[in-house]
């Protein structure tokens, strides 16, 4: 028996009518039920959210990639002393905060890099700040900004959300690309593509910005809890915005995309977190 594909060829069988449309159909329902099957709701937050990994598959994940993100940055800092402040803090932060209580495994490591201006955490746990960045900060209570903003982005779920939309982006963008396949003219299809993963930029975009106002009011929170001023977080906000006029800006604002209200917004969770003014006696 001659199939239609031997009559017409594989390609334009398939794609060419209704089993076309049939997959892209497929593609978007199945990206969307599998978005929206992953939804729960982060005790510390208190909000719903869309998380594509298990905390325990978070865990495994920041672990693993851990040593090859300090590797980018000249490795740990040898100096025992630097390295134990910033695990002292970072302990202190999570001793007396709801942070402390969830299963992540958090790591407080300084790394050796003196030109970089950066802080970042890993799913999981695993946090970093760079020499550069220490170097700069005053007080510990601005060490305890930067650390608690990046145990945030952890207990916010952030980079689990992150893939999660990614993969309903890249499912829609599949969709995309085969709806706008036409077997008489194969190449137009490129062009809808990149539409597609530009609008998935876009949304992941405001996306980081949301994160980042996010993290804050958290970082407020941890610091108040762990009894530190958490007027700290503007300074460490002023130190990153002065540093942005040097030779070499803060790569801070290029991995943690930077809200133009960020410092108002510190000043209302803040105020959120202290109805009758930041008593005195805080750790600054
Ligand atoms: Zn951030």
């Amino acid at each position: 028996m001659v199939g239609r594909s031997a009559r017409y060829g594989r390609g334009r069988s398939l794609m060419g009518g209704k089993a076309k449309w049939l997959i892209v159909l497929f593609l978007v329902i199945g990206s969307i039920v599998t978005y929206c099957s992953s939804s729960s709701i982060n005790p510390i937050t208190g909000e719903k959210q869309y998380v594509s990994l298990t905390v325990d598959q978070e865990i495994a994940l920041g672990l693993q990639s851990a040593p090859e993100m300090a590797a980018q940055f000249g490795g740990p800092d040898p100096d025992p002393q630097d390295q134990s402040a910033v695990d002292q803090v970072g302990q202190k932060l999570l001793a007396s905060t709801e942070a402390g209580d969830t299963p992540y495994e958090f790591q407080f490591t300084l790394l050796k890099d003196e030109e970089t201006i950066n802080a970042f955490a890993l799913p999981g746990g695993p946090i970093f700040i760079t020499s550069a960045l220490f170097d700069k900060l005053q007080t510990e209570g601005q060490l305890a900004g930067v650390l608690g903003h990046e145990i945030g982005h952890v207990v916010g779920r952030h980079s689990s959300e992150h893939i999660a939309k990614q993969k309903l982006t890249q499912g829609l963008t599949g969709a995309a690309v085969i709806a706008a396949y036409d077997p008489e003219h194969p190449s137009s299809s490129q062009q809808s593509a990149a539409v597609a993963a530009m609008i998935g930029q876009v949304v992941n975009m405001k996306y980081g910005r949301d994160d980042e106002l996010e993290s804050d009011r958290l970082g407020v929170r941890f610091l108040a809890e762990a009894g530190y001023d958490p007027r700290a977080m503007i300074d460490v906000m002023h130190i990153l915005a002065d540093s942005s006029q040097g030779p070499r800006p803060p790569e801070f604002f290029s991995t943690h995309p930077n809200p133009d209200n960020r410092i108002a917004e510190i000043e209302a969770a803040i105020e959120a977190e202290f109805p009758n003014g930041v008593p005195e006696g805080l750790i600054k």
